[in-house]
């Protein structure tokens, strides 16, 4: 094994995830700014170990045997405000995001209250909510790639559709990233976002742990009434479980494995193919050793 400078050895992921669930990274590393993250992919990169950024952990299932290489924690918080447009940091929590723009009384942003994790997997993913999506509201992103260098991608250079950019499946990281909302008054976009958050209270099973949806809607249809269509609302593989509250929903009871959750998806999948003949795709990305 390589003897990189790299944080904490075969630290477990579990707690970093909003799944709980997940097995050691080979070598952990929180950074704290773009200097601490530039210099960490390029010092793994001459170490030839592969980079995980991990941002904060709310759309991942982590393989039970972990994450070979280096998985980075992205911590970098920063915000600035230039008129109604914000300027965030990668690692910025999504909801502060929301809660500066409404505080200046930006409108248009409210949404990301209710998204967790962070500014650069919403850039990652296209994460969306109440029908707006960083698509709609992103100006453009500065991107880095493996040897460390930086540049900015605007905003249809991203290769968004419905939860898909053009990052996925790539190294290239989000350094920082700049969202456009309007101007609007402070105390509606407060009132806003707690509108969304208690919808998003009343239909979530937000107390149990788990990773959002765990399958992308199929076109014109929502894989919640799938799943529960077929019966599988509450249905139960080792500590496991498809919500009662939310179909699409799996959360742990305190003891599941990565393998568990795997199984109940795959379980979801069958059976909605066998009833309907429609290909569930997972929205939750599986990642590590499986
Ligand atoms: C209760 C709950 C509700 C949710 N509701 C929604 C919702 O309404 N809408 C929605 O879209 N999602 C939702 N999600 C899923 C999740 O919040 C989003 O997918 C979110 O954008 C993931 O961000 P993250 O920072 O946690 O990314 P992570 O889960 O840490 O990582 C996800 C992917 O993004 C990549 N990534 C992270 N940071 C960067 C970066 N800086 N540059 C490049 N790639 C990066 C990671 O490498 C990984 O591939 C929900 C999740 C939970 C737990």
């Amino acid at each position: 094994m390589t003897t990189a400078p790299f944080g904490v050895r075969a630290e477990r992921l579990a707690p970093h995830t909003s799944l709980r669930i997940g097995g050691p990274a080979d070598f952990f590393l929180r950074v704290a700014s773009e200097r601490d993250l530039a210099g960490a992919i390029v010092v793994a990169r001459e170490h030839e170990l592969p980079v995980f950024l991990l941002g904060g952990g709310t759309n991942l299932l982590v393989a039970d045997e972990g994450v070979r290489g280096v998985v980075l924690q992205n911590g970098w918080s920063d915000t600035k405000i230039d008129g109604p447009t914000i300027d965030a940091a990668s690692g910025t929590p999504l909801a502060h995001v929301a809660a500066v723009a409404a505080r200046a009384g930006i409108s248009g942003l409210e949404w990301m209250a209710t998204v967790p994790g962070t500014v650069g997997g919403a850039v990652h993913g296209n994460a969306g909510a109440f029908g707006t999506e960083t698509a709609d509201v992103i100006v453009d992103a500065t991107l880095m790639d493996l040897n460390g260098d930086s540049w900015t991608a605007g905003a249809e250079e991203l290769g968004y559709s419905y939860r898909t950019s053009a990052l996925q499946g790539t190294p290239i990281v989000c350094v920082r990233a700049r969202f456009r909302g309007t101007e609007g008054d402070r105390a509606t976009a407060v009132r806003r976002i707690k509108e969304m958050a208690n919808e998003r209270m009343r239909k979530q099973p937000l107390a149990q742990p788990n990773t959002g949806s765990i399958f992308r809607n199929p076109p014109g249809d929502h894989a919640g009434r799938l799943i529960e269509a077929v019966g599988l609302k509450g249905a139960r593989i080792g500590g496991a479980i498809v919500s009662e509250k939310h179909a699409n929903f799996i959360v742990n009871t305190g003891e599941a494995t990565a393998a568990d959750v795997k199984a109940l998806m795959e379980r979801c999948r069958r059976e909605v193919l066998a009833k309907f003949g429609v290909q569930l795709v997972p929205e939750v990305e599986l990642v590590g050793d499986w």
